[in-house]
């Protein structure tokens, strides 16, 4: 049974006869949202799909968290502008966009670059701005009801922890952050709370302002992070939510946030999943010192939005992995195909069925598609080509299918970005410097082999494979001495072409290019 499915029946099972489930996801709009933390979207998002397979009514909700506190600069903002270390402590919505863009704020800049990429996967979501939220006083009576409630607050927090309560430490305790009126920094210290008005003074170490405001009136007042999230998980009626699994570890916040839902907002937990971190691999020293950061949209440039979904469904959530940026990714164009195919045919097992149900995009149509593995050992080939490369196709007896186009777009991409290595460029002019270095035989091979190609009407891929193997192989040698043959004459094919050790796949190279580009070149 796909994960995706067993969580739905645990959801249901804690709440049978509920209208409508909640699935929530979340997160700060601190910078360009991390690839990592996609899973906090696509694994609500998965587990509602589920949901409504079974025939449930469900809302998929994504809080983005604007009204957190700015913790640090990220990279690709200290680059383009200066001096924004002072907006540390203010909320994300109230640091002006570095970018001079028309979002109106930090936070709305990140939050769209997000939701644009996330519209690209097919996903709909229903997003809610906590600074929308929280301003409009929507939360001020739970607000009020929190510091109301700070002393219990205390001690079921105190119970997580090690150290020992203290008296004084419980008298000072505010369960939320102020935002100053005037300069909207959070470096404030709270010098008295008034259960009765609802009065709250403040002094703020940054600007130096003292004020004393009514919380049911005065909204830039944050609940501290552990009272926040129960909070929305009534405010919102959650059933299920994803964190990293940071949050998941006994005595972590879902602990606490589980017994403050409970005691304190009288609301049941929701259901909660851990997921395992994201690792990266093979992205060169260059792109990681630079600080780029993988965004889903990046991530988009290279992968289709079905081979994302379909990787983020594939692993269970507890499972890190990595993200990789080498051949890997043409494995899992292999493997995606492999598994849409028997889908398509009616043949997928259980897990790839209910694999497929997620990944595939509602309202696509879907068909198999010409191998990205094709494209991509092409495209270099033809120089990235798109009309040559067609005719390569072809040339194959391969079908240019209808998403043919952007696989092609995402293997341009993919090689130029991550694999220059698998760039060649045709000599324009003979090699003679490496002709002298080969023997008469070997020259007599090569002589050979740029007859046929020049007397062959068109050139196809197996059968000139089939003439070089004839050519070196000889046939009272062993296979491992064979292969040491086959491997030197590559060498010398590539020299005379690109002058270099290595190079494309020569069948697929000889079929796809025009004669006229390298022919002289063999013309030893
Ligand atoms: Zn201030």
């Amino acid at each position: 049974m796909h994960w995706s499915e067993r969580i739905a029946d645990k959801i249901i099972e804690r709440d049978p006869n509920k209208d409508c489930y909640v699935c929530a996801g979340g997160g700060s709009p601190s910078g360009s949202i991390h690839i990592g933390n996609f899973r906090d979207l696509a694994i609500p998002y998965f587990v509602a799909l589920a949901l409504k397979k079974k025939g449930k009514k469900v809302r998929f909700l994504y809080s983005f968290d604007d009204f957190d506190r700015m913790r640090k600069v990220p990279v690709n903002v200290s680059k383009v502008v200066d001096g924004y270390d002072e907006y540390i402590g203010c909320p994300y919505t109230y640091v002006p966009n570095p970018f001079g863009t028309e979002e109106p704020n930090y936070g709305a800049y990140f939050e769209k670059e997000f939701a644009e990429a996330v519209e690209r996967m097919g996903i709909e979501v229903e997003y809610i701005y906590q600074t929308k939220e929280y301003t409009s006083g929507r939360y001020a009576k739970d607000v009020a009801y929190a510091l109301e409630k700070r002393k219990e607050i205390y001690d079921i927090q105190m119970t997580f922890k090690s150290q020992e309560a203290s008296d004084e430490d419980r008298e000072k305790y505010y369960p939320v952050a102020v935002y100053c009126s005037k300069c909207h920094h959070d470096q404030v210290v709270i010098e008295s709370y008034n259960d009765e008005t609802h009065e709250l003074t403040y002094h703020c170490k940054i600007c130096g302002q003292t004020e004393t405001v009514n919380v049911l009136e005065y909204f830039d007042i944050k609940l501290a992070w552990k009272i926040d999230w129960p909070m929305r998980w009534r405010a919102e009626g959650v059933d299920f939510e994803a964190g990293g699994i940071d949050h998941a570890t006994p005595g972590g916040s879902y602990d606490v946030s589980t017994v403050i839902a409970k005691e304190i907002f009288g609301y049941q937990a929701p259901v909660f999943q851990g997921y395992g971190w994201l690792g990266f691999q093979g992205v060169s020293s260059m792109h990681s010192s630079s600080g780029i950061n993988i965004t889903p949209a990046a991530a988009l440039k290279f992968y289709t939005p079905e081979l994302i979904r379909w990787l983020f469904a594939k692993y269970e959530p507890e499972d890190a992995y990595n993200f990789y940026f080498d051949d890997t990714i043409i494995r899992h164009y292999s493997e995606f195909d492999k598994g849409l195919a028997s889908y398509l045919d009616g043949t997928a097992e259980e897990f790839t069925k209910s694999l497929f149900d997620l990944c595939l995009i509602e309202g696509r149509e879907y068909q198999n598609e010409t191998s990205f593995n094709t494209i991509s050992s092409l495209a270099p080939i033809v120089n990235f080509n798109h009309e040559s490369l067609k005719k390569a196709i072809a040339a194959l007896d391969l079908e240019w299918t209808p998403r043919a186009d952007e696989r092609f777009e995402k293997a341009t991409y993919f090689i130029n970005t991550y694999q220059p290595e698998k760039l060649f460029k045709l000599l324009e002019e003979k090699n003679t410097a490496y002709i002298e270095t080969i023997t008469d035989e070997e020259k007599t091979i090569v002589k050979k082999l740029h007859d046929y190609l020049v007397n062959a009407e068109t050139v196809k891929d197996k059968e000139v494979q089939q003439f070089i193997y004839d050519c070196v192989n000889n046939p009272e040698l062993t296979k491992k001495e064979n292969m040491a043959i086959q491997q030197r004459y590559f060498k010398i094919f590539y020299n005379l072409l690109f002058g270099t050790d290595a190079g494309p796949r020569l069948y697929l190279f000889f079929a796809a290019s025009e004669k006229s580009s390298y022919i002289e070149l063999l013309n030893i």
